[in-house]
């Protein structure tokens, strides 16, 4: 099934792409399945009942409250993150839920909102929605798999074996980067434009510039609202926000005549683009999966300093940049994995990374072999990352991890573009390592909490 690059570049709520923004979206989804069955207004009760991962996890990660936040009829592209706590507050007091905002129903939290121990067979992020009349019959029930990055998948479309409905044929379709790269050279294309000419059979060009631009304009909002923010994160670890007093530190130093701009200070530069969007998905804010919530802050903060320390730099590339890099999520998406709860942290922070090497190196003009190392590099230095948060919130060790890989990322970038594209191990080899690792990896480190530093970080 084709991928296009917005599957990957999303804009949603923090903290979790998998999840947050996957169980509002499938709660939405369940919402619209009640309008267009016409029982909407039947409805009396509802169960929401949560397996695996989203249930080992899902309370730090707002899972419960994303859900609800669907079931009320918003999607996490469009919801307001300000008005989850109290809409949250008002519904646990009064017991009270305004299905599609339009049904009011009973939602008693301690007897509807159900935690699973087990794990559903499909995929550890599981949810079954169920719908009641007042007589206790059932209206529509289904199950929803938040595969990763945002996306969801329902039981029918697991039982049809489709992970996904979009039937559209692209022009450059690609299953590993062996592949991709033959079409480049046969077309003599670069990634990006071999990116764009596929986007096309979805959307006009200078719609998918234009909206490109958009999740640009989404990701350097959330750095901003990041430097401005300031306080201890929610959930209780008492994790506070340093990108703004990171941010006015660095500013005051770079007034001083001493200080120089110095490969030190542009490194100094992307750490706090990256620690600003990643304590703001842990806020909840609004932010773009890329390609998922834990590890969103690595490619805006790349570009960002692509475009902050790049003379010239301008739309154009920005455009590049997200389309070379979606093409390298997408190569990671479709033979491994993008969840954390597949196959550890590799999967989010090893694919992000790659994807902004990829990304910088196209748009500081890298063959499309080049581009391949550059990814190939940046997972690979990656490759048995685990996911073990503590306290199942997106903040430690997720928020740091996110400004080491933007390094990293810049790093693979500039190696890659010193050689000419030949390197010993390709991308494919390495993302196929990553999808072995993960699975042999221990479910203790894959976003369930039970392992690594989440149980090693309270003892004291
Ligand atoms: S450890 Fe990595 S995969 Fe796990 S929640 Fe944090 S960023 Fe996501």
């Amino acid at each position: 099934m084709p991928i296009s690059v917005f599957d990957l570049f999303k804009i949603g709520v923090g903290p979790s792409s998998s999840h947050t923004v996957g169980p509002m979206m499938a709660a939405f989804k369940f919402t619209a399945a009640l309008r267009d069955k016409q029982v909407l207004g039947q409805a009396s009760r509802l169960e929401v009942h949560l397996y695996g991962s989203l249930s080992a996890t899902g309370i730090g990660h707002g899972t419960d409250h994303a859900i609800i936040m669907g079931l009320l009829g918003e999607r996490p592209d469009a919801i307001d993150p300000s008005i989850i706590t109290p809409e949250i507050a008002t519904l646990k007091e009064t017991r009270r839920l305004a299905l599609d905002r339009q049904v009011d129903i009973e939602f008693v939290w301690e007897r509807d909102m159900i935690f699973h121990e087990e794990s559903l067979p499909h995929h550890p992020n599981a949810m079954k929605l169920c719908a009641f009349d007042q007589d206790g019959r059932a209206l529509l029930e289904n199950t929803y798999y938040s595969v990763g990055g945002g996306f969801v998948v329902d039981q029918s479309q697991v039982d049809a074996k489709l992970e996904d409905m979009d039937t559209a044929k692209i022009p450059f379709d690609f299953n590993s980067a062996e592949e991709l790269l033959a079409i480049c050279k046969r077309e003599n294309m670069s990634i990006s434009q071999l990116m764009l000419e596929n986007e096309k059979t979805w959307r006009g060009e200078q719609e998918v510039r234009n909206e490109l631009w958009r999740i640009w304009q989404v990701m350097c909002e959330c750095i901003d609202n990041g430097l401005t923010h300031e306080g201890v994160l929610p959930g209780g670890l008492n994790v506070k926000r340093r990108a703004r007093q990171l941010h006015q530190r660095l500013i005051a130093a770079e007034q001083n005549t001493c200080l120089i701009a110095t490969t030190f200070s542009a490194m100094e530069w992307v750490n706090i683009f990256a620690l600003a969007v990643n304590e703001e998905n842990a806020a909840g804010g609004r932010m773009v999966t890329a390609p998922t919530n834990g590890a969103a802050g690595i490619i805006p903060a790349v570009l960002h300093y692509y475009m902050k320390f790049q003379d010239g730099a301008c739309e154009r590339n920005v455009v590049d940049f997200l389309l070379a890099a979606g093409a390298i999520g997408i190569l990671c998406k479709k033979n491994a994995s993008i969840s954390g709860a597949e196959v550890g942290c590799q999967g989010e922070v090893g694919s992000a990374c790659a994807m902004a090497a990829a990304g910088l190196a196209e748009v500081m003009g890298a063959t499309p072999e080049q581009v391949e190392n550059a990814a190939e590099i940046g997972l690979e230095h990656n490759l048995g990352l685990t996911c073990d948060p503590v306290g199942g919130l997106v903040q430690v060790p997720c928020i740091e991890r996110n400004a080491i890989a933007t390094i990293k990322a810049i790093n693979a970038a500039q190696m890659a573009l010193r050689g000419d594209g030949t390197h010993f191990i390709s991308l494919d080899k390495v993302i196929r390592t990553m999808r072995d690792t993960g699975r042999d990896m221990l479910d203790k480190y894959k976003e369930t909490s039970k392992g690594g530093l989440a149980v090693n970080a309270i003892e004291c």
